[in-house]
């Protein structure tokens, strides 16, 4: 089974902090939703008519999209595609999109789970991070959201904010469980090269990111997360049982995928590729019934890094026996051999043959997966 991901590069405007592709221009719209629909034909074999069970329109910013520009895209899909039964279907929205009328054209498609860049409960986080939303906006969607019927939504906070105090975080955690939200992605503020954030810390206009406090933030996250029982199922992931995202999960299962739009990544099992992040080149080509796109054919080493990089985050943890299985003994012993220090160290435990971070260790996740690493 398999998953299709769809790149929408639209924004109203640009947060500080964000270094995903999108346009603030809208003007081209209606041709880029018309190179989509093209490509799903163009890509139509690439999954090898698996069947799909997972759909997820990120970017951007997907709920600038219509209703009847969503159900063309379905009314496409479902003539190259079967869907299995439950297919998990997420739309990424901004809390200002979501009006009542809004999600009745959502209604009308088949879209199950929300997905809200809420981000903070706080308008002074917002207006640091410069959203184009309110407070306002997130509890008035969530409600709306709630009202018709959605219980499968998911919301986006983030912490480490300069401008987020320890005790406005425990505010946003306690707001979520309150608000009865049963998914919760939880990410630090990252400051990305050619971002507005970076170059206005660069220039000193702003305060940089405390990495104390990140570190405190993310141990309240912890811990909150684990009294409201929600499941710590990837280290910027939680949920309660039931509404695990399949979406996510078969990223980290190394499941395949497409991608279809500008910069949209897409993986078949051996390689990855990645479509063109620039609106007017993406279309050009499609036009001519070319898929600008770049590829890259996995090594062993990069598969049993990225195999790492990518297990480690999630409570699975890292198969030894999947390692020995499909990279071979020198692989399995090599990855025991590395991570020996940082299990004494108290980061990383390894129980039934699976490596797993503890709680200490999943502040330093980058840091112990590169020392499980392989060098070419
Ligand atoms: S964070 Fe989301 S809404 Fe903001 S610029 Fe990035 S994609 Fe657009």
């Amino acid at each position: 089974m398999a998953g299709i991901y769809f790149h929408i590069p639209f924004c109203r405007k640009r947060c500080s902090y964000c270094n995903f592709y999108s346009t603030a221009s809208l003007t081209s719209k209606e041709a880029l939703v018309g190179a989509i629909r093209k490509e799903i034909l163009l890509q139509r074999d690439y999954l090898r008519r698996e069947h799909i069970k997972t759909i997820y329109f990120g970017g951007g910013t997907p709920s600038l999209l219509s209703y009847e520009e969503i159900s063309t895209i379905f009314d496409d899909l479902h003539k190259y595609h079967t869907f299995s039964e439950n297919v998990e279907i997420t739309i990424e929205c901004n809390p200002e999109d979501i009006t009542k009328f809004k999600i009745d054209e959502i209604k009308r498609t088949p879209i199950n789970r929300i997905s809200l860049g809420v981000q903070s409960f706080f308008d002074e986080d917002l207006n640091f991070l410069k959203r184009t939303h309110t407070v306002k906006n997130s509890l008035n969607a969530i409600k709306f959201l709630q009202d018709k019927g959605y219980k499968n939504i998911s919301i986006d906070l983030i912490f480490g904010i300069p401008s987020l105090k320890n005790e406005n975080w425990i505010y946003n955690l306690e707001t979520a469980f309150y608000l009865q939200i049963p998914h919760i992605s939880a990410y630090s503020l990252t400051v990305e090269n050619k971002t507005l954030l970076y170059s206005q810390i660069k220039k000193g206009k702003t305060k940089a990111v405390d990495e104390k406090k990140v570190i405190e933030q993310f141990e309240m996250l912890m811990k909150m997360m684990k009294f409201n029982n929600f499941i710590h199922y990837e280290i910027s992931n939680f949920c309660l049982d039931g509404f695990m995202s399949i979406h996510n999960s078969n990223y980290w299962k190394n499941e395949k995928y497409l991608g279809i739009g500008p910069s949209a990544h897409s993986f078949d099992g051996i390689s990855r590729q990645w479509n063109i992040d620039n609106n007017t080149k993406y279309i050009e080509s499609i036009e001519q019934n070319v898929i600008p796109f770049s590829v890259e054919t996995l090594s062993s080493i990069d598969k049993y890094n990225e195999y790492i990089m990518v297990s480690l985050r999630t409570m699975w943890g890292c198969d030894i026996d999947y390692i020995k299985h499909n990279f071979g003994e020198k692989f399995s012993k090599y990855c025991l051999n590395q991570a020996k220090n940082n299990i004494r160290g108290g980061l990383l435990i390894n129980y039934m043959n699976k490596l797993s971070l503890t709680d200490r260790g999943k502040l330093f996740a980058d840091r112990v997966a590169s020392d499980l690493f392989m060098v070419k």
